[in-house]
C-alpha cells in the first residue's frame, strides 16, 4: 500500500538470484555477506510474463517488479524498462506479441534504479520523458534514493556500505545488496560516482514539472507529479482511454503483493520527505478520475479506496505521533504506547509498526 519505499531497491540485490541474471551477479570478491533468502512469497509473482490489464494496456513484469505497456496503432509506450536483461527480454516478447509496433515512448516513473534502468535497449526508437526532478538526481550530485541509502560519509560517492548497512540492519526491509554498487564498480574501488551509477539511465529527453498531457496514437496520458513521497521525481501515468491509474513504488512498494493493508517499511525519515507531502500526494492521485490502479509492485488491480486508506494510515500515525510528543513523551515511550491498533490486521504490523513510529517521530522532528 502506503509508502512501500524502501524496498524497491531490493531489485538490486534480488537480481543475481534470479534465472537468466545470473550474468549481472558481482563478483565472488565483491558478494559481500552470505544473505537469507526472503520471506516465502515477497517479491512475487516468479518469472516474465506480459499481462492484459485494460483495453489496449498491459502490464509486463520481472518478478514482482512491473512495467506498463500501451499498444497502440502508431506504436508502442512503456512505463519504466527496469533493468538492461529484462528490457532485451521485454523488446524480443514485444515484436513477437504486437509485430511492427516499436517503442515510441518510455515514461519514467521515478529515477530509483531498479525501474529506470535498461531503456539504452529502445533508444533507437524510443524518446523519453520524465519528471523534471530526474535531471537534478542525474547531475553529478548524490542522488535522492530511497530505503535510507545517504551519503553518510559525505564524500558524493555511492558507496558499498551506504547501500549495504541499512540492508543489513533490517533484511529485506531497507537498503540494498552490494551489488548496486559492485555491479558498475569495474575498479573496484569499493564505491562509485553518481554518472557510474546512472550509466544504464537514458536520461529524459523531455521533462515536465507538475502535469503532462501525451498524445499519442489515438490515445491520451496524463502524466502526474504527485508531489514528494517515495521519491521527489515521481509520475502517475493515468491513461485515460483505459480509465487506469499506472503508479510506481508510491502508494504500492515493493512489500505489496495482493493487498494494499500493509504497513510502510519506514525506512529513515519516510524517504527524506514531510509526511504533509506524503499525505497531499495520497489526495493528488485520489482526485484522478480512474476506475483501477495498477503499478510497478502488487500482483493485482486496486481501488481508488486502497489509496484513501494508505492516505488515512499516513494522517493517523502522524496524528498519533504529534499527540505523543505534545504530551512529551520519549521516543521509546511511543515505541511502547503507539499500538496502533486498528491497523494489527494489516500486513507487517509486528515488525514494522516500530519503525513507522520511529520514522514518524524524526519527520516531525524534522520537518516542522
Ligand atoms: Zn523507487
Amino acid at each position: 500500500m502506503r509508502a512501500r519505499h524502501a524496498l524497491a531497491l531490493l531489485t538490486a540485490l534480488l537480481l543475481p538470484l534470479l534465472p537468466g541474471t545470473q550474468a549481472a551477479a558481482p563478483a565472488a570478491a565483491d558478494a559481500g555477506p552470505k544473505l537469507p533468502p526472503p520471506p516465502a512469497g515477497m517479491f512475487a509473482p516468479p518469472g516474465r510474463s506480459i499481462t492484459h490489464v485494460a483495453g489496449d494496456l498491459y502490464r509486463a513484469n520481472n518478478v514482482g517488479w512491473y512495467v506498463a505497456v500501451l499498444v497502440t496503432p502508431a506504436g508502442i509506450v512503456l512505463v519504466d524498462t527496469l533493468n538492461t536483461d529484462f528490457a532485451q527480454w521485454l523488446k524480443k516478447a514485444l515484436a513477437e506479441r504486437f509485430p511492427g509496433k516499436p517503442v515510441k515512448y518510455v515514461i519514467y516513473s521515478h529515477s530509483h534504479w531498479d525501474h529506470a534502468e535498461g531503456g539504452r535497449v529502445f533508444a533507437d526508437t524510443a524518446t523519453f520523458i520524465g519528471q523534471e526532478g530526474m535531471l537534478r538526481n542525474m547531475d553529478g550530485r548524490y542522488p535522492a534514493l530511497p530505503g535510507d541509502i545517504v551519503d553518510r560519509n559525505e564524500d558524493g560517492r555511492l558507496n558499498i556500505a551506504e547501500f549495504e548497512q541499512p540492508f543489513l540492519d533490517r533484511l529485506w526491509f531497507c537498503g540494498s545488496t552490494r551489488g548496486a554498487v559492485t555491479n558498475k564498480d569495474t575498479d573496484h574501488h569499493g564505491s562509485i560516482t553518481s554518472a557510474q551509477f546512472f550509466a544504464d539511465i537514458v536520461k529524459p529527453d523531455i521533462v515536465y514539472s507538475e502535469r503532462m498531457t501525451l498524445r499519442f496514437g489515438g490515445k491520451t496520458m496524463e502524466l502526474v507529479f504527485p508531489g514528494k513521497n517515495h521519491a521527489n521525481d515521481g509520475t502517475a501515468v493515468l491513461f485515460k482511454d483505459e480509465r487506469v491509474l499506472f503508479a510506481v513504488d508510491f502508494p504500492a512498494d515493493a512489500l505489496v503483493q495482493a493487498s494494499m493493508r500493509s504497513l510502510p517499511s519506514a525506512c529513515g525519515p519516510f524517504d527524506g520527505h514531510p509526511m504533509s507531502e506524503w499525505i497531499k500526494s495520497y489526495r493528488t492521485l485520489e482526485a484522478l478520475d480512474f476506475d483501477v490502479l495498477v503499478g510497478g509492485h502488487g500482483t493485482v488491480a486496486f481501488r481508488k479506496q486502497d489509496i484513501t486508506e494508505g492516505r488515512e494510515y499516513f494522517e493517523y500515525l502522524q496524528h498519533e505521533v504529534e499527540g505523543a510528543m505534545s504530551r512529551g513523551l520519549s521516543l521509546a515511550q511511543m515505541r511502547e504506547q503507539l499500538t496502533l491498533d486498528r491497523y494489527k490486521s494489516w500486513a507487517h504490523y509486528a515488525q514494522l509498526r516500530p519503525y513507522n513510529i520511529e520514522a514518524a517521530y524524526h519527520n516531525l522532528s524534522i520537518y516542522k
